[in-house]
């Protein structure tokens, strides 16, 4: 059974992909020279380009002289706040999991005593492919009762209040580290499919650690909320400041107190398989300006020194 699945899934893949040729194909000669829809011609870009695949984090880093007070940059409707280094200001600009591939303007707004001035850069996001998992189960495992379902909402609810505030002071310096270290499940993006039904994506990553395993805060931040929720179980919320939230859910305890400063490294919880696991493990997931990112990205980012000089 299971190789004849499979030989219908490449039947069909091989079908798509004829057609995805003979669309390009046909493309070209509508619009033999200029952009492919998807890259509109309206769109200035005049100032540089950028490109990411869905999920990424990309250092914008804009050329600013004089003294600006401020500088930031709107993608998708979503705020990019800049921070300065050295003669540029620097952005970590979000590609949320599900941005619609294609070229899309990061436009910047520069205040400065001489003036307002706009910059307008191209950023080309690119295609991420997600794992798709299909399940059948029992309506009473996938239905939640009435009581479970007002509590989630209020917790949907609570989370939402808290990243949406973007603090203006940057908290977070240098490079990002592992919360601890195991085996990756690759399941960022991954789309559940229940009785048919689509889920929405997991919005992090899956590490696979020992009951107890210390977990460590990714940067300096605050811990803004600790909760005990029904899906995410035991979870701390970290704001790493200019918009950049760390989350660290299924903890067996949590070792931070609700608004304390956290420090790169310290440990702020044990790993377990509170809430709804199947296992000991650590859901590690990050928000970068509103932005489901993939925490991985923020790993090994070429900040080149950029903001060894924190305030
Ligand atoms: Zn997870």
């Amino acid at each position: 059974m299971t190789g004849e699945g499979g030989s219908v899934v490449s039947r069909k893949k091989n079908r798509s992909d004829v057609r995805a040729i003979f669309a390009v194909v046909l493309l070209a000669s509508v619009f033999p020279v200029g952009p492919l829809p998807g890259s509109p011609r309206d769109l200035r870009g005049t100032d540089g380009q950028y490109s990411g695949k869905q999920g990424q984090v990309l250092v914008v880093k804009v050329p600013v002289s004089g003294e600006p007070r401020e500088v930031v940059g709107r993608f998708l409707g979503r705020l990019v706040l800049f921070f300065p280094a050295r003669s540029e200001y620097v952005g970590l600009l979000g590609i949320d999991m599900q941005d619609v591939p294609g070229t899309h303007e990061l436009a910047v707004d520069v205040a400065s005593p001489e003036g307002p001035k706009k910059l307008s850069y191209n950023v080309l996001v690119m295609k991420e492919k997600y794992p798709v998992q299909r399940l059948t189960l029992p309506k009473d495992q996938v239905d939640l009762d009435d009581e479970s379902l007002v509590r989630v909402k209020a917790e949907q609810e609570q989370v939402r209040t808290v990243l949406d505030v973007v603090s203006k002071g940057r908290f977070w310096q240098g490079r990002f580290i592992e919360p601890v270290s195991g085996a990756v499940s690759g399941a960022f993006g991954r789309v559940r499919i229940i009785n048919g039904q689509s889920r929405s994506p997991h919005n992090g990553e899956d590490i696979a650690a020992p009951l107890g395993a210390e977990v460590m805060a990714m940067n300096d931040g605050v811990a803004r909320l600790t909760v005990d929720h029904f899906f995410s179980g035991k979870g701390v919320f970290v704001d790493h400041g200019l918009g950049l939230y760390s989350m660290y859910f299924h903890l067996s305890e949590i070792t931070v107190e609700d608004g304390a400063s956290v420090k790169r490294g310290q440990v702020i919880g044990k790993v377990g398989a509170s809430g709804r696991a199947t296992g000991p493990h650590l859901h590690w997931g990050v928000r970068l300006n509103g932005a489901r990112v993939n925490p991985y990205s923020l790993i090994g980012l070429s900040l080149d020194g950029l903001t060894a000089a924190t305030p």
